[in-house]
Order: C-alpha cells, then structure tokens, then sequence
C-alpha cells in the first residue's frame, strides 16, 4: 500500500505542485487548505505524514502541530515562509519532525519525506503503476521502462494473478497505440523481467504459464 501524504497549505498553487510531486513518487496526496480542517481530519483517519504549513486560516500550523502531539507521532515536516522563523520554531519544541523554508524545490520536499518515512520504518511498496507519469516504481525506485514495457505491465499490474495470452497484450500494447508484433512480446517481457530481477532479488514476479502466456504475481 502506498504511504498517504497529507499536504496543508493555503496557497493553492503550491499545494497542487507538492500533491503532483507527492503522486510522481508514488505517495497519494490529501490537500487541506485549513488548519481546523485538517486537525479534523488527522483525528480521524491519520496520514502515513504530514506536510503543515506554519501560516494557515482558521488554526495555525504551530497550533495543529501541537493538538497531533497530543494523540499521534506521525512524521510531520512544517512549512515555514521565512528561514527566521525556522530557529525560532526549534526553540519552541513544536514537536515537528522536519522544517522547510519557502521556497523549496518539490524535490526537496519529496527527499525529505521519503527520509523520514524510512525512518518511520515505512517501507516503499512493491510496485507502483504512476500512470499520469508513464512510469513504474519499484520500492520507490523508477524502473525506467520503456512506452512498450510500460503498457505491458501497466496492464498486468491492472489484473494481478490474471493469466495474460500473447494476443491479449499485443491488445493491450495496441490500445496504448504501440505497434508490437507479436514474438516481441516475448522480447519485452525479457527486458521487463530483467528490470524487475534488479528490483526484486530472487523473485520472478512475471510468471510464464506454459502454452498460455504471462501472468504478473505480486
Ligand atoms: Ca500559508
């Protein structure tokens, strides 16, 4: 399961950026634009990490910052709009995980994260289809397919455990309008199960069954 990222900021640009990054690593974003809001929906179902920023309408970071102290240690990185700020919120003992000062690079924020969800023990998932991105994750890791490989398992990983002939993924290749032929499945299918092998040691997660074709176990 993929971790769940909960992004608080007001300004709605920059929460639509961060939500599009958080997505392209294989997170799923919430988005609040209000302090109050948000606290009410942490005490409810919680994120697998949130992402406060300080300056919010209604409740302030610092303030929804403290009220989640109260009842959960979920990894929070707060956003701050002045780098002054940031020495002045280390000597409050907010309670806050990580502090980032605007502007940040997505990429930035995206590091951040995934550092503290490791240190969180959260593990990546196995395998993530990003498919605004046309591309998959392994363990977080992008495998760096090719439009055809993509499509391939895109498809597989839509129908885990489904026995998938030949012709189907031509099909399936095709609807992405890709002109495979049809031994060069078997070709993709070769250089796809040699990415994956690099990604999952010792596991052949593209099964071949005998005289019907391919199925993905996962
Ligand atoms: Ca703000």
């Amino acid at each position: 399961m993929s971790a769940r990222i909960m992004i608080v900021e007001d300004e709605s640009e920059l929460a639509a950026l961060v939500a599009e990054y958080v997505q392209a690593a294989g997170w799923t974003a919430q988005v609040f634009a209000d302090g109050a809001e948000a606290l009410a929906a942490l005490r409810g179902e919680a994120p697998d990490l949130l992402v406060l920023d300080l300056m919010l309408p209604s409740l302030d970071g610092l303030s929804v910052c403290r009220a989640v102290r109260a009842f959960s240690q979920l990894p929070i990185i707060m956003v701050t709009a002045r780098v002054e700020e940031i020495d002045r919120l280390l000597g409050l003992e907010t309670g806050a995980d990580d502090y980032l000062c605007k502007p940040f690079s997505p990429r930035e924020l995206v590091a951040r994260i995934k550092a503290l969800l490791r240190r969180a023990g959260y593990r990546a998932p196995a395998l993530v289809v990003d498919e605004d991105g046309q591309r998959v994750l392994a363990h977080g890791a992008d495998l760096n397919l090719t439009p055809t490989e993509f499509a391939l398992l895109a498809a597989m990983t839509r129908r885990p455990g489904q026995v998938f002939s030949r012709a189907s993924l031509l099909d399936l290749a095709a609807q992405d309008n890709l002109d495979v032929a049809d031994r060069a499945v078997d070709s993709h299918i070769k250089n796809l199960r040699r990415k994956l092998a690099a990604a999952f040691p010792g596991d052949e997660p593209i099964a071949s069954v005998y005289g019907l074709g391919y199925r993905l176990d996962v």
